[in-house]
């Protein structure tokens, strides 16, 4: 029996100090995981990230919350979510919480996006950048600190941020006006910032959606694929929703380049690595289609 209580003292003590080492790291919780691992790259070993979309084969639009992610909210110290009716279920989780001192950042909101807008705004290529500078701010009131680990991590993360920045100044002399056409808005902004002529949007914004676009509308964006009024096709490789399927075969048999983009990040990966696969796979599309 005494050595029973032992342990037990033992694993007591234990719990303690990890409790308290545990601490010392700021708790945040991103509803996207690339939201979160920006937060990772900008806090570094100072922050515990917990995301809650973290899966890229998972349709995001058509996610509904668990009882279990109550518990994730209230121990948030930091909340980062997408906002612009991306993620409505965040408003509800943090309402239904007992948080009271968390700083909770709406990106949309941060960045001057209104609701109803294009939701799929961490592919505009300044919203990273300025969340990223928020964190840090936020970051050095919590944990002072460590200020200047956080300002060279910021430090660091815009100068990655400027190599994807000058890639999309460079395809955009090469590509500007373009016309291109997409299954869902997901590249919407990075198409714009690339300088390409985006058709086809009644479509995709039902796509998104999950309803179904008038047989008309179909028609008349089969037609910019027929015809050959479209150079290349982003696919939202996300969804493995009906529609976008058909656009695919009839991608496929004009002989159309396709560029698959995920909403969600994938595992193991940089924010910088993410961008730039994806502006290589667009730039290899639109040169094959402009030979
Ligand atoms: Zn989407």
């Amino acid at each position: 029996m005494k050595k029973l209580i032992t342990k037990i003292t033992i694993f007591l003590i234990l719990s303690t100090s990890y409790a308290l080492t545990y601490a010392t790291s700021i708790n945040v919780v991103a509803a996207e995981n690339f939201y979160g691992e920006l937060a990772k790259e900008i806090g570094g070993k100072k922050v515990n990230v917990t995301n809650i979309l973290a899966n890229p084969n998972v349709d995001p639009h058509l996610f509904t919350t668990s009882p279990k992610l109550n518990k994730t909210i209230n121990n948030a110290q930091v909340i980062i979510y997408n906002g612009v009716g991306y993620d409505p279920w965040m408003t509800q989780l943090i309402k239904s919480s007992n948080l009271k001192t968390a700083q909770i950042i709406n990106v949309g909101e941060l960045t001057l996006i209104n609701d109803g807008a294009n939701p799929h705004i961490w592919y505009n290529p300044g919203t990273m950048e300025i969340l990223a500078k928020k964190l840090a701010t936020i970051f050095s009131k919590i944990d002072p600190a460590s200020a200047n680990l956080f300002k060279q991590n910021l430090k660091t993360f815009l100068d990655n941020q400027q190599v994807v920045n000058d890639t999309i100044s460079a395809m955009k002399k090469k590509y500007k006006g373009t016309k291109v056409t997409a299954t869902e808005p997901v590249y919407g902004y990075m198409a714009e910032a690339l300088g390409l002529n985006m058709l086809g949007m009644d479509v995709q914004w039902k796509i998104m959606n999950d309803t179904e676009p008038s047989p008309k509308m179909f028609a008349d964006y089969l037609e910019l694929i027929n015809n050959h009024k479209v150079k290349v096709i982003f696919y939202n490789s996300q969804t493995a929703e009906n529609k976008s399927k058909q656009i695919l075969t009839v991608a496929k048999k004009n002989k159309i380049p396709i560029v698959g983009v995920t909403e969600t990040m994938p595992k193991n990966t940089t924010i910088k690595q993410w961008f730039l696969s994806s502006l290589k796979a667009t730039d290899k599309a639109l040169a094959k289609a402009n030979q």
